[in-house]
């Protein structure tokens, strides 16, 4: 099919792609947007360096305190329009998503109207930040504990999920009166400049979200944590680069929220419902064609049910049509690069060499494009590189178990915690295993649990703190706590 050309496919007010500093665009080039679909360059968007980063942070100091003292009502009704922009714009937003990130159509708008509850959700907490008030248990004295704007935030964000990531971190910061500098993923910086557009349009003051794309994340991030201005870092992306911001971050005792990778487990017991489980595992692995932190990237499965587990599985693997991410008829899209699907068939090969077999899939499709078949792994022995990598793509690896016990030992032996996932019709078994398994998220009986209302986060070394749900505005608050002689 033909694919549509960048200024073919939208309101052109959503082409914005300088960098976005004090409210102004600042046009430029040097770094190259693919296409994953194709392999073609899509855009050029400007490579910042750190001088243009320190004017981010000015234009974010000058706006700090005006948006500080605008009341809460006036914050929650700028974030309300911007879910309302968003929500009307789905469609040019979905479409530019799936042309730079490369998911499939319907991914892409199922992550439009996620991103965008956010700034409802937020819309919504922004005028119901908690307080406290309550006597010494000695009765000495009063305690007043208030929330104040932590300050300028710092937000990184990953290519694969474009809009939501960035929502997700804007919409509680905005919400709590802070300003902040987004560097979004160099893969995917249209989006975020679309919707950076959509903001100005829904009234954000000038510096109150500031955007800039650079090749050079490390010395550009390094250069902003180094700035005492700076008072919170959050962070979505692999663990290994979150552990060098939190030592960057540490020379400055930067306060920081960090969303990092994972590795979840599926668990089927045996009385689960095997339909319902096949659907779960669909949704849990192929959202995003597996390149999501919560995808199921482990599948273990008991005794008694396995074998027709791994029938299932394989058959609906193998059914989906595999395209360009904008074609109307794509199930699973291409990966973000080559490189990408180098990791992958690595991985693959690597557990085929150690025993396991492939039931479909299992060999990198012809380009153009970066395409990887979904695949089935069965047999797959548990020590392989495969069980302790995040896959990052549509691979299914299925390994047996026969206990309980040897099931949530299985799921918790590896360094993430952040997503798992649970198919039994007993209830009480499913809380039973649930409590002991090491996450942050645990769908039972569901294989999606995203959601803005929801906290989002990981335990071990997934991550520290939550986004979204009531705590996450706190994220970017401080308490502080007045001690009061009445
Ligand atoms: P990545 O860590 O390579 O990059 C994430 C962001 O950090 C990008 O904007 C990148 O430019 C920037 N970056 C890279 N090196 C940096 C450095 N040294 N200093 C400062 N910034 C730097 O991750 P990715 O490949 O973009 O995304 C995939 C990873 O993100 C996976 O591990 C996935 O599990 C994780 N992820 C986690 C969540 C979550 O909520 N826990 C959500 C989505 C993705």
């Amino acid at each position: 099919m033909a694919y549509p050309t960048l200024t073919g496919y939208a309101d052109p007010s959503l082409h914005a792609r300088g960098l976005y500093i004090g409210g102004t665009w600042r046009e430029g080039a040097g770094i190259p947007v693919m296409n994953p679909s194709t392999g073609d360059v899509l855009a050029e968007v400007p490579d910042a360096g750190i001088a243009d980063a320190m004017q981010a942070l000015d234009a974010a100091q000058a706006a700090a305190q005006g948006w500080r003292a605008t009341p809460a009502r006036q914050r929650s009704e700028i974030l309300r329009r911007w879910f309302q922009l968003m929500t009307d714009h789905a469609e040019e937003l979905a479409t530019l998503i799936s042309l730079e990130n490369g998911k499939a159509l319907p991914d892409a708008r199922g992550e439009v109207a996620y991103a965008a509850e956010f700034f409802r959700w937020y819309a919504e907490e922004a005028t119901r930040i908690p307080g406290e008030y309550r006597r010494t248990p000695s009765g000495s004295h009063n305690i007043l504990v208030e929330h104040e704007p932590i300050g300028i935030a710092l937000l990184i964000t990953p290519w694969n999920f474009p809009a939501a990531m960035a929502t997700r971190k804007i919409a509680p910061a905005l919400a709590a009166g802070c300003t902040v500098v987004l560097k979004p993923a160099s893969e995917t910086p249209l989006t975020a400049y679309a919707m950076a557009r959509l903001g100005e349009e829904a009234g954000v003051p000038p510096g109150v979200v500031n955007v800039l794309t650079t090749q050079q994340p490390a010395e550009v991030s390094n250069a902003m944590l180094a700035d005492p201005r700076v008072r919170k870092l959050s962070f979505t992306g692999s663990t290994a680069v979150g552990r060098t911001l939190l030592a960057e971050a540490a020379r400055r005792v930067v306060n920081c929220s960090m969303e990092l990778g994972g590795n979840a487990p599926f668990i089927v017991l045996d009385d689960a419902d095997l339909d319902a489980a096949l659907d779960g595992a669909m949704v849990a692995k192929m959202r995003n064609a597996g390149e999501a932190c919560t995808a199921a990237n482990r599948f273990y499965v008991q005794a008694g049910i396995h074998d027709d587990f791994v029938q299932g599985l394989t058959a609906r693997m193998a059914a989906l049509r595999v395209g360009a991410g904008y074609d109307p008829a794509t199930q699973c899209g291409p990966m973000i690069t080559r490189r990408a699907i180098e990791k992958i068939d690595h991985l693959v090969s690597t557990a085929a060499r150690q025993g396991a077999r492939v039931t479909t899939g299992g060999t990198p499709l012809p380009g153009p494009g970066y395409f990887y078949p979904p695949t089935v792994l069965a047999h797959v022995p548990p020590g392989t590189a495969i069980a302790r990598e995040e896959i990052f793509g549509p691979v299914a690896p299925v390994y047996r178990f026969e206990t309980e016990d040897e099931a949530v030992r299985l799921a918790n032996d590896t360094e993430y915690g952040l997503a798992a996932y649970l198919y039994t019709r007993d209830l009480q078994r499913a809380l039973r295993v649930g409590k002991r398994l090491e996450t942050g998220m645990l769908g039972i009986n569901r294989g999606l649990m995203s959601d803005p209302a929801a906290p989002f986060g990981g335990v071990k070394q997934s991550g520290l703190g939550r986004e979204g749900g009531v705590t996450g505005i706190l994220e970017f608050m401080e308490p502080k706590y007045y001690a009061v002689e009445f």
